[in-house]
């Protein structure tokens, strides 16, 4: 059988429990080896085959996965923070499907709330935005016309851009044509939970200088919005004078 499993944004512990099992357990690993701590092998019982997708096509990857299905052996298959996001997984699940291979797959922790968990930030702060857009610049893999940043610039809701790190001078004219003021908060989170951890706070305005500065091209997330900002409304779940299913509101 074969198990994706979502690797974390990086640090070894952050792998699910499990996931780590599911490593334990494996005869086979294909890991991306472009994103996915190295460490995370350490779990990998000794006589377990271990492969690097990174240097790997689609097909490669599936013969592998054959092969070890062929004796019933198991092939853990892991990403890089959680699969479903820019994973490429559906495709490699389809030809699965196709040859009759079952499979399942374990959620690991993206990369967005390892950033978010480094700024001790929250994303969705009552009146300031209680949605999250998961984007990306159009790079070699195109985005659809409706989707373009500046297209969804436009609601002001908290923005994460992935796999845009060196494509920084076009996402801020983006940003900027879609309706961000260049003084709207920004950061820039490299290699989130990792050691070599890099956090930059700037503003919409001076991303691509503040990225260059820092000397950030790759692994990081760009995080846009007023969630960055000190202003906020309290909750109303943990108001004193409100209500809930749990908890009586308590009288002025
Ligand atoms: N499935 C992954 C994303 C894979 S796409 C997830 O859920 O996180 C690869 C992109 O993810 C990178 O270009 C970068 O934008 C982002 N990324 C992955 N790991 C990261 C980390 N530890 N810190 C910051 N960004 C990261």
């Amino acid at each position: 059988m074969v198990h994706f499993v979502g690797a974390g944004p990086g640090a070894v512990d952050l792998v699910t429990v499990r996931g780590m099992r599911m490593l334990e357990k494996a005869d086979c690993i294909i890991y991306a080896g472009s994103l996915v701590n190295p460490e995370l092998l350490a779990y990998a019982k000794k006589a377990c085959e271990i492969h690097n997708s990174a240097e790997m096509t689609l097909e490669e990857v599936i013969a592998v996965m054959e092969k070890i299905e062929a004796f019933g052996g198991d092939t853990v298959r892991l990403h890089t923070g959680d699969a479903s996001l820019y994973g490429a997984i559906r495709e490699q699940m389809d030809l699965l499907d196709e040859k009759g291979i079952r499979y399942d797959d374990t959620p690991g922790v993206s990369s967005f709330c390892g950033a978010a968990a480094a700024l001790r930030a929250e994303y969705t702060l009552p009146s300031v935005s209680q949605s999250v857009v998961i984007t990306r610049m159009a790079g070699r893999t195109p985005v659809p016309g409706r989707e373009s940043i500046a297209e969804l610039a436009v609601h002001g809701a908290t923005m994460v851009i992935f796999l845009s790190a060196s494509l920084l001078d076009d996402v801020q004219a983006e940003l900027l044509s879609g309706a961000y003021a260049a003084d709207t908060p920004a950061a820039i989170v490299y290699k989130a939970s990792w050691p070599e951890e890099k956090i930059v706070r700037c503003t919409v305005g001076t991303l691509a200088e503040s990225a260059r500065r820092a000397e950030i091209t790759k692994t990081a997330l760009i995080l846009i919005g007023g969630f960055l900002e000190d202003r906020y409304e309290r909750s109303k779940l943990y108001d004193p004078a409100f209500a809930t299913g749990f908890r009586k509101a308590v009288k002025e």
